[in-house]
């Protein structure tokens, strides 16, 4: 598909406001140092003025998991869902992907939503689960990462093991554009091998808008006078390199098949300006979007947009939503008359919001790669594209195979109606997935991350006067399933009855007891396709 219609009316400045913004997300296992570099990118931007402030709100939101401290955490955490900050001249979106326990499906939908990503690894514990799960994600659009080896004040892996260690786990390419020098007690500082420049450690300092000095020639005596013993090592190092590393190659960091990597410690800001600078140089703009019909561009005069999350209750005064936006074309403005294709619907866009690092504000204009919050009553729905006039849909926004399964139990069977209201609309915004089972008739939930049951079970009480409680059961994981012959799908319904649902879409899912049960049940159904992830239409 290319870019075709919609005459590429934008122009000068408004280009610029393009080419100037970047919208990414980091991508982590917990404990990596997410907040840390999530902080110190702030503070380069002057977003936030003090260390310490997202960690105090990270340290509130998992302090306690009652419900109060989830409807709390949801007010928190929408102020951090998306946090713009500006530097150098760029618009910088950085969208959060929840970890930890509040690791949900929009921690995935994040990710549809980013024109980039950040990877955290931790050197001392190299590739984790987690940071797999998010990969896979980011390799379903080909998503151009930037990898940050963090911790280096610690003692961890050597910097090749733990290159080798991404390059065989993840699958993608390592092109180390820094290097470290020692690590632990013995870390020195790093090297720019592409720059040139040595920027040496002083721990526990923060290193503000540092260049480093140049050494173009490593055999300057001065690198032993800097470095002791360790000068030889980066000789060595270095020689090494030249031979054995993959050379930076910004087409293959852009098509998502190689990672150009840096070394530091968040928490000492050593080496983060160093990435965020690169990371400006090469990380792309905002980029095309597939829609059904065509590619839109986000040069296109018309102005287009997808909703790839909702957050609910967020003034529990007000018991508002907020379906969270992401421009992919034209200009946005307040008051701006848009349709709301999937229903045909026009709505007028009277209080959008933009959201700040610390804050959330009314917004007057935005631009593609930024995104915007617009109030909901219940009416949108995840995947729902908004445009000023073109009919378009955009595609890509998936639903993710839940990890984790519960049964709902009613307390009053009086209440059967506002349970599936209930329900229907919870997996509309996002919240949960819903399964019917072929078999029997309690609505079966799934998830990715089990705090999503929580949230569920809170808001079916507190929006729809439902009480219910959960029922553990004995599914591992989920696929939904495809086949073109229609006999062998009617052979595989009869012969599985017991283990297949049809979700909140009417799509017939498979629901196994263990990874081990689906693989072989895929081998005794080979014309059967088992489908992990499902766009939501
Ligand atoms: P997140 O769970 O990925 O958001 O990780 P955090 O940013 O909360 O960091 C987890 C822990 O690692 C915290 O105790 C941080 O202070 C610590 N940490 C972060 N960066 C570094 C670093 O460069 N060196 C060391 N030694 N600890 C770090």
């Amino acid at each position: 598909m290319t870019a075709t219609s919609n005459a590429l009316s934008t122009h000068g400045a408004e280009l610029d406001e393009i080419q100037r913004r970047r919208t990414f997300g980091i991508i982590s296992h917990p404990d990596a140092g997410k907040t840390t570099l999530t902080e110190k990118l702030l503070l380069f931007g002057g977003a936030i003025q003090m260390a310490g402030a997202v960690k105090a709100r990270k340290a509130s939101r998992h302090a306690t998991s009652d419900w109060m401290a989830i409807e709390r955490d949801r007010g928190i955490s929408v102020t951090s869902s998306v946090m713009k900050f500006e530097y150098n001249g760029y618009e910088i979106n950085l969208l959060d992907t929840p970890g930890h326990q509040d690791f949900s499906e929009d921690t995935y939908r994040v990710l549809t939503a980013v024109d980039s990503a950040v990877m955290v690894i931790d050197s001392v514990k190299g590739v984790e689960p987690q940071t797999r799960k998010l990969m896979e994600v980011c390799r379903m659009r080909n998503t151009p990462i930037i990898t940050f080896i963090n911790k280096l004040d610690r003692e961890g892996m050597a910097p090749l093991d733990i290159l080798a260690d991404i390059e065989e786990n993840l699958q993608i390419e390592c092109a180390p554009l820094t290097w470290p020098i020692g690590m632990g007690k013995r870390f020195k500082g790093s090297y720019n091998l592409y720059r040139k420049t040595l920027k040496l450690f002083t721990p526990g300092q923060e290193r503000l808008g540092d260049d480093g000095e140049l050494f173009d020639d490593l055999d300057n005596p001065r690198l032993d006078r800097l470095l002791g013993s360790q000068a030889d090592e980066l000789r060595e190092d270095v020689a090494l390199l030249e031979g054995a590393a993959n050379p930076f190659d910004l087409p293959s960091y852009l098509k998502g098949n190689q990672t150009p990597v840096f070394f530091g410690s968040a928490v000492n800001n050593f080496g983060v300006g160093e990435m965020l600078e690169a990371f400006l140089e090469i990380a792309p703009a905002p980029q095309p979007r597939p829609a059904a019909s065509r590619m839109v561009a986000p040069e296109e005069a018309g102005f287009s947009g997808f909703v790839f999350k909702i957050q609910a209750n967020m003034d529990p005064a007000h018991r508002d939503r907020i379906a969270f936006m992401r421009i992919c074309s034209g200009r946005f403005y307040r008051g701006m008359r848009l349709r709301h294709h999937r229903l045909g619907k026009e709505i007028v866009v009277a209080n959008p919001i933009i959201f700040m690092a610390q804050d959330r504000a009314l917004v007057d204009e935005a631009w593609p790669g930024d995104i915007v919050g617009i109030h909901n009553h219940g009416t949108i729905k995840i995947g729902d594209t908004f445009s000023d006039k073109e009919p378009l849909q955009f595609v890509g926004i998936p639903n993710f195979a839940p990890d984790y399964f519960r049964r709902v139990l009613l307390k009053s069977p009086l209440k059967a109606k506002q349970l599936q209201k209930g329900l229907i609309q919870l997996a509309e915004e996002g919240a949960v997935q819903l399964f019917r089972p072929v078999l029997g008739s309690a609505f079966i939930l799934g998830a990715v991350g089990v705090l999503q049951f929580d949230v569920t079970m809170a808001r079916l009480r507190d929006e729809y006067g439902v009480e219910a409680v959960y029922e553990t059961v004995d599914y591992a994981t989920a696929r939904w399933v495809q086949c073109d012959d229609k006999q062998r799908l009617t052979a595989f319904e009869k012969a599985n009855q017991a283990n297949l649902a049809v979700d909140a879409e009417g799509n017939l899912a498979y629901l196994a007891a263990s990874e081990w049960w689906l693989n072989y049940v895929g081998e005794q159904w080979p014309e059967i396709i088992f489908l992990k992830t499902r766009e939501i239409q």
